[in-house]
């Protein structure tokens, strides 16, 4: 049966069968070179989780929304790291958003968690 699955190189969603791990046989050699290399660059593996925990709030959010809630555990099922952010914004109400790149989560109970998405991010550093 065919099911959708994240390529394990490129965090693309792909369909396939339960054992396929790659979206293409290029991400796939890609990734087990990346093996080979041995450990990799710290930088590498803060930047892919970074990239990964956008992904996720990006998928959640679709194209839609600009904001939504979603239970702590679901992000966490999801394998979306909380530790890692771009930085952090304080509103009026003193609650801290988390940003990730043009994404923010922030506490909203114990166990929901409130997603925005600002595409103007990047206007408040110009
Ligand atoms: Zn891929």
């Amino acid at each position: 049966m065919s099911t959708q699955r994240e390529c394990l190189n490129c965090s693309k969603q792909f369909f396939g069968r339960s054992d396929k791990k790659f979206c293409s046989v290029k991400c796939k050699n890609d990734y087990n070179y990346e093996q080979r290399k041995g450990t990799k660059d710290i930088t590498k593996v803060i930047d892919e989780i970074l990239h990964r925990n956008r992904i996720i709030l990006a998928t959640l959010m679709g194209t839609k929304r600009t904001q939504m809630k979603v239970s702590r555990l679901e992000l966490n099922r999801m394998g979306f790291k909380f530790d890692f952010i771009t930085g952090t914004y304080k509103n009026s109400k003193k609650k801290i958003y988390h940003y990730v790149y043009d994404y923010a989560w922030m506490e909203f109970s114990s166990q929901e968690i409130m997603i925005v998405h600002s595409p103007k991010y990047l206007e408040r550093f110009s």
